[in-house]
């Protein structure tokens, strides 16, 4: 079908809401340098889960960064992993605020950047952590920054609503120690923007991320001599192998839930009939509905061969983001601003978890992956593409604005 408007027609928005875009692409266009340069900072500390003290460094960093916009500075300490960081600028008290989500460790150890250095290649900058998710962390910055810039140039002084910052130390490794501070601080929000990297080169955000679970099977048999006492054993490993197929033919791809086996041990030699054998199972679920019934079979395994032990531990920890209504409405704002941009937005369902399943599960309008833009998460060609960064940061300020 034909398109009824010309394609430069913005339909959807106001002349002011078109003014600010504006506004706000042409302030990033011109600030590109700053975000990432800023980028580049975040980068070059490393901040690897498990090392508290580089986490707490890249903390400071950013909270000196945000405290510099006149943001108001909450620490949440955690002993076993870096500090929370929680930050919030006063804005129109009639309103209920954002929240922008996100998490300043990275999945790489320390050292990383000596073989895989924060580099400029043409359009791209590559290093750890970088699109996953220090880029996000400079697009908050900024974002912030050109709202405060465009409310005190029109000569009012509040931002529209007010902003919280929550910025966790272990989302890398699931979470544990900020959940609680992520889901309270969801519930006084309005709605959930989560700057994780973008999914493809076209920077679609992310409406949908599967739940995910991990469950550990250990079986317990009895050795004996392979060659001398074999029917006196009980044999773990084959218990295990059986186990195994059971529990890969939980996988039902019609409702996006699959069980993947991926890791298995067991056994001491050849010779000997093995006592011991454990697999850890990944579970992901697309449907919060379909939690409890996943768990229940996996609870309840039994031991085709009697003579054997199967203990289950683990559990579904993070559920699944789901594409509620209020996730769609939140997405077709997004849309409407990035046409208004010039450009079309796209969404992608993902199998990967984030902080934003917590907040989505609640019941709060989440939009995820508003981060930037580039392939690499987590690998050796980690990077972002420079140029997608101004009208990036416009779409953020711009939904801060609206939603
Ligand atoms: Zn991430």
């Amino acid at each position: 079908m034909a398109a009824k408007h010309p394609p430069n027609t913005f339909k959807n928005s106001s002349p002011e809401a078109q003014r600010r875009l504006a506004y706000f692409l042409a302030y990033f266009n011109d600030r590109r340098d700053q975000i990432l340069a800023n980028i580049r900072q975040l980068v070059e500390i490393e901040s690897p889960s498990d090392n508290k003290a580089a986490v707490d460094r890249v903390s400071e960093a950013v909270a000196a960064k945000f405290a510099a916009l006149g943001g108001r500075v909450r620490i949440h300490q955690a002993r076993d992993f870096g500090n929370h960081l929680q930050v919030d600028f006063a804005g129109n008290s009639g309103v209920k605020p954002v929240l922008l989500l996100g998490h300043y460790d990275t999945v790489y150890p320390l050292g990383t950047l000596a073989s895989m250095p924060c580099k400029v290649i043409g359009d791209k900058l590559a290093g750890p952590g970088v699109l996953d998710m220090k880029s996000g962390i400079a697009l908050m910055l900024h974002a912030i920054a050109a709202l405060q810039d465009w409310n005190s140039g029109d000569g009012r002084r509040e931002l529209p609503r007010p902003i919280t910052v929550l910025l966790v130390s272990d989302e890398e490794v699931g979470s544990d120690s900020s959940r609680r501070i992520t889901e309270s601080l969801a519930k006084k929000s309005a709605a959930v923007l989560v700057l994780e990297p973008s999914y493809g080169f076209d920077g679609a955000v992310k409406t949908a991320r599967k739940g995910v679970g991990d469950y550990t099977l250990k079986v317990t048999g009895k050795a004996s001599h392979a060659g001398l006492d074999f029917q006196k054993g009980v044999n773990a490993i084959l218990e295990l192998a059986r186990q195994i197929e059971k529990v890969s033919g939980f996988t039902d791809l019609n409702k996006g839930l699959t069980v993947n086996v991926g890791l298995v041990s067991g056994g001491s030699r050849t010779n000997v009939v093995p006592a011991e054998a454990s697999a850890q199972v990944d579970v992901r679920i697309a449907r919060l509905k379909d939690a409890a019934g996943i768990d229940k079979k996996m609870r309840g395994l039994r031991p085709f061969n009697r003579k054997c032990k199967l203990e289950i531990s683990g559990g579904i920890n993070r559920p699944p983001l789901e594409r509620t209504a209020g996730v769609a409405a939140l997405f077709t704002k997004a849309a409407a601003i990035a046409r208004d941009l010039g450009w079309k937005l796209g969404e992608a369902a993902v199998g990967g978890g984030s902080d934003g399943n917590f907040t989505g599960a609640l019941g709060i309008p989440t939009l995820d992956g508003l981060g930037g833009v580039g392939d690499g998460a987590h690998a050796l060609h980690e990077h972002i593409l420079i140029s997608e960064l101004p009208r990036r940061a416009a779409l953020i300020a711009g939904l801060i604005e609206t939603v």
